[in-house]
């Protein structure tokens, strides 16, 4: 999609600091961290949100990602979220997990 940041970002057409990339998927880090890591896992493919993932196959690609991002920086204990809609937090309306770690998390989250 054309105005879409992360569209941009998977295309190369703004700088981003990206941590790991496949065919299909590119992992960056966020440019307002929440924790001292925080990196954004997304399909270069736009689909919107969790609602509209109807690949199996990418779901699966998306999910293993995060586990290869993770033994590759040593990251061994880190939360991963996906916000879906307006009020579950969700800005940019293109699918991305979130990996968050390198302190203690709190749980529930806010
Ligand atoms: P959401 O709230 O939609 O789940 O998460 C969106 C995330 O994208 C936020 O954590 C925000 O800091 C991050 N973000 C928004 N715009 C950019 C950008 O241009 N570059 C990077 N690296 N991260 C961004
Ligand atoms: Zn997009």
């Amino acid at each position: 999609m054309s105005d879409c940041i992360f569209c941009k970002i998977a295309n190369k057409e703004i700088p981003s600091n990206l941590v790991y990339e496949t065919e299909n998927i590119v992992a960056f880090n966020d440019i307002n961290p929440q924790a001292p890591v925080h990196i954004l896992v997304i399909p270069k493919k736009h689909i919107e949100s969790l609602n509209e993932l109807y690949d199996k196959d990418l779901a699966g690609e998306l999910l293993e990602s995060v586990k290869e991002i993770c033994k590759k920086l040593n990251i061994t204990d880190y939360r991963t979220v996906i916000n879906t809609g307006k009020e579950a937090g969700q800005e940019v309306f293109h699918i991305h997990l979130h990996i968050i770690s390198g302190r203690p998390l709190k749980w529930p989250p806010g």
